[in-house]
């Protein structure tokens, strides 16, 4: 019944901005917004810092946007400036709330259970943390870490502060909550996923990833599609929607992006943050020329998939690493359950998280899995990998430069005179492990990317050079041994792109609008023999190319095509076998 077959599209009004809504502003904005992008659904929020919106108000908003049918649902920031009768000069982050002052907590139970006479469903957006250190909370801490305390105190506070309060005043509501783009911090600041999920009847996720440089949070641009990924691999089918804004984002492309990728990884909801920010913005009016063709471009497509990253709950390390890698082309598929019975998985350093991963590992390769361990990961296990028996390789703690890469077993030939990088040396009994990747400088070289056989299947152990931006500059040749080794040989070759790929077979290709700024020519591979490329869009079919290879000394190979992308452009792609 939406504007569109694949999402709903969704405004947020804050409070301080409902308050001021008058209704001939509110009928002129809606009337906007309606043009543009089609208004499916308004989040309506009644309580931010010391902004408390009067019901006869909210009700005016509710009412007139319900009678234009838009669905209107409830939204609350956990956010309070200093009031009477709580304990003042606390150091709270953005005036989140200290959730151990009495005075604080009831006031929190109040406004979930104001919002829960007004509303079925609510959203709190994503201030819902805690960064209190103060004399109160250090006292009930005691003698657990933080991260602990916090843990128990947010359980504590979403059972019977929000959740609980608001279901006893209406019992029909469905309890929403919003998880910031910071996943590696979560745990350190009482967002946790593993025990709100039992909670919380539905989960939302920030794909705001804005600009990558120079904002607070660096995110690759991927992240507004693999931190969906995640939360619906957290929450099956729980994974309401995703949340991205106009904030330093420094052309409307980089706006855009944020709204495409949500859509790819397929939240049912995109909600554009927020209402006053959308009008008279000329991204809103580029937004609604491509919802259409993004929706179109969904239609059908099947059910995301992509290679499995194994992010446990409270981890970080390596952080966002395999966003890089989905910037360079791999598609992946985070998740924070350990991916057993997948063909190919990636373990990153934030994978140590889980106390057993060294038993499941030896499981999954003894039983023919194919792991790829980043030297992130391997530092933190090494002695116990080496006891399992699944490696004799070691690191021997110093950087090797290299200017020079060697693709041994394709007799590619050397790819020599780069700038400079700095990898972590593993050191391993030759022909015990067997090196895929040779990175050196000068006389002498060192392996990249070490295979080693264990029962039927191989663990790959894959250095990560010092600086993630590095990974760009990386020859392309050489991040592909990763990327065969995770695809089982169906992957793009490419940078500044990504691939999405879905069940179908479908292959969604996008390059991003940033510093490269150009057309890049990328090549898709397929272990298929006389594959054919076909274009969904236009039928085209791309020339096709036999590609030949060796591998562990015997030929192997598919075939290749070469596809042109335009910066901000959408590719969509399969392949078929002639018969
Ligand atoms: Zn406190």
């Amino acid at each position: 019944m939406g504007h569109y077959n694949n999402f709903k599209t969704v405004v947020y009004i804050p409070a301080e901005v409902a308050q001021k809504l008058t209704a001939e502003k509110l009928a002129s904005d809606w009337a906007w917004i309606e043009k543009y992008i089609g208004l499916d659904k308004v989040y309506l929020e009644t309580h931010r810092n010391n902004i408390d919106v009067p019901a006869e108000h909210l009700r005016m908003i509710r009412d007139f946007l319900e009678s234009k049918g838009v669905i209107v649902s409830g939204g609350i920031t956990t956010t309070i400036n200093d009031f009477d009768g709580a304990e003042g000069g606390k150091q709270r982050l953005f005036g989140t709330f200290c959730y151990t002052d009495p005075a604080m907590r009831a006031r929190l139970k109040e406004i979930s259970e104001y919002t829960a006479g007004l509303f079925d469903e609510i959203i709190l957006d994503d201030f819902y943390f805690t960064n209190c250190t103060c004399e109160r909370c250090i006292r009930e801490k005691g003698n657990r870490d933080w991260v602990t305390f916090r843990r128990e105190l947010m359980k504590d506070v979403s059972e019977n502060l929000v959740v609980g309060p608001a279901k006893a005043v209406n019992p029909k509501v469905r309890m929403i909550i919003k998880y910031p783009n910071w996943r590696e911090s979560y745990h350190f600041t009482g967002y946790v996923p593993e025990v709100q999920r039992d909670i919380f009847d539905a989960t939302y996720t920030g794909t705001e990833t804005r600009s990558p440089q120079y904002t607070d949070q660096h995110l690759p641009e991927y992240l507004s599609y693999s931190l969906v990924r995640y939360m619906e691999n957290a929450w099956p089918g729980r994974n309401g929607g995703g949340w991205f804004d106009t904030y330093a984002c420094w052309s409307i492309d980089r706006y855009l992006e944020q709204a495409y990728l949500t859509a790819f990884a397929q939240a049912k909801e995109l909600m554009h943050f927020q209402w006053s920010d959308l009008i008279e913005n000329p991204m809103l009016s580029a937004m609604a020329l491509q919802l259409g063709k993004i929706d179109k471009l969904m239609d059908g497509i099947g059910k995301a998939c992509g290679v499995p990253v194994y992010i446990p709950f409270a981890s970080s390390g390596e952080n966002h690493l395999e966003m890089r890698f989905g910037m360079l082309g791999l598609p992946m598929e985070p998740t924070p359950f350990f991916p057993e019975g997948a063909a190919s998985m990636l373990l990153t350093e934030s994978s140590l998280a889980d106390e057993d991963i060294v038993e499941k590992l030896e499981q999954y390769v003894r039983e023919g899995g194919n792991a790829v361990v980043t030297t992130g990961f391997f530092r933190g296990a090494e002695e116990k990998l080496r006891a399992a028996g699944l490696t004799e390789a070691r690191l021997s703690g110093r950087s090797i430069p290299v200017t020079r890469y060697q693709v041994t077993g394709d007799f590619a030939g050397f790819i020599e005179h780069r700038k400079t990088m700095f990898f972590p040396e593993i050191v391993h009994g030759n022909n015990d492990s067997w090196s895929l990747l040779n990175g050196g400088d000068g006389d002498t070289h060192s392996a990249l990317v070490l295979r080693r056989a264990y029962g039927k299947g191989r663990l790959y152990i894959a250095a990560i050079l010092d600086g993630d931006s590095g990974l760009y500059e990386m020859p392309k040749a050489a991040v592909d041994v990763i990327k065969r080794i995770l695809t089982g040989g169906e992957y793009v070759s490419g940078r500044n792109v990504s691939a999405f790929t879905y069940d179908s077979g479908r292959i969604l290709l996008y390059r991003y609008v940033k510093a490269d700024l150009r057309p890049e020519k990328v090549t898709l591979y397929t272990e298929r023999k006389k594959a054919v490329l076909v274009d969904d869009l236009t039928g085209m079919k791309y020339p096709s190319h036999e590609v030949r290879r060796w591998e562990d000394f015997r030929p192997s190979g598919g075939s290749s095509a070469e596809v042109l992308l335009q910066p901000g452009k959408f590719t969509k792609v399969h392949w078929e076998t002639e018969e």
